[in-house]
């Protein structure tokens, strides 16, 4: 019963760490300035690949 809640803690640090890749910011279209959300992402309009505009510290 242990060893599981210890493999668990395990894989929720892991992903903490930086296997989960989701930094966290503003991120936004530099086509569209106006389409901002809170995570990496893409454009509802014009589909690219949304840059990170300020870190959340
Ligand atoms: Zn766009």
């Amino acid at each position: 019963m242990f060893r599981k809640t210890l493999a668990i803690a395990i894989l929720a640090l892991a992903a903490t760490l930086g296997c989960g890749q989701s930094p966290a910011g503003i991120y936004f279209c530099p086509m569209h300035p106006e389409v901002e959300q809170g995570q990496p992402g893409k454009c509802p309009k014009c589909g690219m690949d949304l840059t990170l505009k300020e870190a959340a510290s």
